[in-house]
């Protein structure tokens, strides 16, 4: 997969999936603008790293995704740094977790603006230039958790269900342009979104680490292995080349065979 000359702005890139999918796009030669929060020191270590090992252009936007002025900032920032965005990656998120009547109000109000609201206002602001120059494309991490549900996720399985719905509506409105939007949904990945929700029921189980790491992917996938946010980012990439031209509006599952239940 050759992505020599094009740019990849994608959310959420300074940990877990957003950065294995920065890590698979610039290896394709991808231009990368990286998001998200952090130590300066660790972004930095990371953003140089990458530059390093695939030889491609790194820049870095701290814009805080929960408002649209700070979406809209951020791909100012990436057409002032590279003068294009040919592939939006809408990454980031959070999670919450705890039933509907104990659900704190701000939480709520956080995760539909990070996990779903971003994803619209990136898409308005991207998709112009995309259309223009007749190339590009979208690509919003769902999650198995946008085609079903489990419980005391209520924000983020709106948010998901809700991205799928954008998806949709982004790849029928941008047909014939040369500009496709699709979704992948995966399944448990070991990041550290995971890991906060693996720390809380060791506490409050009285277990092991290891033991919730064995529990949590054996409740909801027939293939017992969480996936890789390297292999997130080769579908990512496969995503960008000809060969997907003609996938559009696409939940995508990449999540053991959870959802095949
Ligand atoms: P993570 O916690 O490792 O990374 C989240 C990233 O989002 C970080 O870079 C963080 O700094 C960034 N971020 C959070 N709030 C932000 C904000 N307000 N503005 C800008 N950046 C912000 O999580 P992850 O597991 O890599 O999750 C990435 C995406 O994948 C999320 O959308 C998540 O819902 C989805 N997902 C994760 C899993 C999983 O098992 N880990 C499964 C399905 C879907």
């Amino acid at each position: 997969m050759n992505l020599a000359g094009k740019v990849a702005l994608v959310t959420g890139s300074t940990s877990g999936i957003g950065l294995g999918i920065a890590r698979a796009m610039a290896e394709a030669g991808a231009g990368i603008m990286l998001n998200g929060f952090g130590k300066p020191e660790d972004i930095e270590k990371e953003r140089a790293g990458i530059e390093a090992d695939f030889g491609v252009k790194v820049a870095y936007s701290g814009a805080d995704l929960s408002t649209g002025s700070g979406v809209r900032q951020m791909v100012a920032e990436a057409e002032a740094a590279f003068g294009r965005v040919d592939i939006l990656v809408n990454n980031a998120g959070i999670q919450f977790v705890a039933d509907i009547v104990d659900f704190p109000e701000d939480k709520w109000d956080a995760i539909i603006a990070i996990n779903l609201s971003s994803a619209f206002h990136g898409i308005k602001a991207a998709a112009p230039g995309m259309k223009a120059r007749g190339w590009g494309r979208i690509i919003n991490i769902a999650s198995a958790h946008g085609l079903v549900a489990s419980g005391q996720k209520s924000a983020y399985v709106a948010a998901k269900h809700g991205i799928l719905g954008l998806t949709k509506v982004a790849g029928i409105e941008l047909a014939n342009t040369g500009v496709t939007c699709n979704a992948i949904c995966p399944g448990w990945v070991l990041t550290p979104l995971v890991e906060k929700q693996l720390q809380d029921r060791a506490a409050k189980n009285g277990t092991s680490f290891e033991e919730e790491k064995d529990a949590l992917v054996s409740e909801k996938q027939p293939m017992k292995q969480f996936s890789t946010p390297a292999q997130i980012g080769a579908l990512a990439v496969f995503l960008c080349s000809d060969g997907a031209m003609t996938i559009t509006g696409a939940p995508l599952s990449i999540d053991g065979g959870w959802v095949a239940q």
